[in-house]
């Protein structure tokens, strides 16, 4: 997962003609070297999926192959994850994301970052105008953190693979291992439409350990996928966020 602390707002001139006639002044934004929007002015906020590139030449939404963010609010966040490819939430729709969910997972923006770009560029929704994240978009942003190849399969495919391939985690067994993951996807999937009820934190203002699961092949296809804490499992998002709601 990408979190926002910090990011780099430029402005520039895309080739198109604003309606008067002059060079449009888009701002783009990026983070941690990855560009995020390149235009908050033009990214088309207001549509599902969102789309935050934005076509240089004409400004229309869809015309930029790609781009695609699914926008939602989760506690003190603006979450931006993977869309779907259709509404079972069986696959990520990983050709079209924009780039920086590709390379980084979902993104992760404080609302008072958020609310900083929106005084730069006011035709910004505000963070608390976008719908309440659910365990739809927790599953979005919590499979991404998986290696590619694996963190876009269909979910029973995903689970075969990852039965075949695991061999245990940091503190679990094999068996017990699966039996978080079993957990954590029935979670996600009995009610995918739930409004979350918790919060992103950084595991270290918890109390959390995170739990890494360790597969047959190359390290860098272990996974952080959970973290322990007071007794429960919880999802982590890349080793340093987790879901919780304690
Ligand atoms: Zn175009």
């Amino acid at each position: 997962m990408l979190h926002v602390d910090f990011a780099i707002l430029k402005t520039w001139n895309p080739p198109l003609m604003n309606a008067a006639g002059r060079k449009a002044v888009w701002t783009s934004v990026s983070a941690q070297g990855l560009q995020l929007t390149n235009s908050l002015e033009e990214a088309a906020w207001d549509v599902d999926p969102a789309q935050v590139h934005i076509c240089q030449q004409c400004g229309v939404y869809g015309c930029y192959e790609g781009g695609y963010v699914r926008i939602t609010r989760l506690e003190e966040h603006v979450l931006w994850t993977a869309p779907y490819m259709d509404e079972t939430m069986d696959r990520l729709d990983i050709d079209t994301v924009a780039s920086a969910i590709y390379e980084r997972g979902a993104v992760a923006i404080p609302t008072q970052v958020w609310e900083s770009w929106r005084s730069r560029v006011n035709n910004l929704p505000a963070a608390s105008s976008f719908p309440a994240a659910t365990r739809r978009e927790l599953a979005a942003a919590w499979r991404m953190e998986a290696h590619p190849g694996l963190r876009e399969l269909p979910w029973m495919e995903m689970l075969a693979h990852i039965s075949e391939k695991l061999l245990a985690s940091d503190s679990l067994g094999y068996d017990q291992a699966m039996d978080q993951i079993h957990a954590l996807l029935d979670w996600f999937l009995e009610a995918p439409a739930e409004p979350l009820a918790g919060a992103l934190k950084p595991l270290k203002a918890t109390q959390a350990r995170l739990e890494v699961l360790r597969f047959d092949g190359p390290a860098e296809r272990d996974w952080p996928a959970l973290a322990y804490e007071h007794g429960a499992w919880l999802p982590a998002l890349g080793a340093d966020w987790l879901y919780s709601e304690a």
